[in-house]
């Protein structure tokens, strides 16, 4: 059986986003960690060549807006198996589905979070 969320929360202190499953996971997601995460094509064929780099070109390098606190602009569900999420970067073409939303964040313990 498919789970779905069942709440989406910002938490703009945190700044995470609170996702609620329909199992009773509720997981807590980084924005970075979304975006660096991105499964668009672009964003993929960016890491596969990052992974591929010559090890003198590993050096982090800050790209402009980088150094921007990023935010999540916006949410939308697709179909009924994923959710397009848009970055305060401009970045709006990843499909983030249930699935991978589920690997990714952190669950969150029960009794943590709001008292
Ligand atoms: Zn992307």
């Amino acid at each position: 059986m498919q789970v779905y969320p069942t709440e989406l929360k910002r938490l703009p202190d945190e700044r995470l986003l609170l996702i609620g499953w329909s199992d009773g996971q509720r997981r807590t997601y980084g924005y970075r960690e979304l975006r660096d995460h991105c499964p668009c094509a672009t964003c993929r064929e960016k890491r596969r060549q990052t992974d591929q780099a010559p090890a003198a070109n590993l050096l982090p390098v800050l790209g402009p807006g980088e150094d921007q606190p990023l935010e999540i602009t916006g949410m939308k569900p697709v179909g009924n198996y994923a959710y397009s999420i848009a970055f305060s970067d401009g970045h709006d073409t990843g499909i983030f589905t249930f699935e991978l939303l589920r690997e990714l964040g952190t669950l969150e313990r029960p009794g943590s979070g709001t008292p």
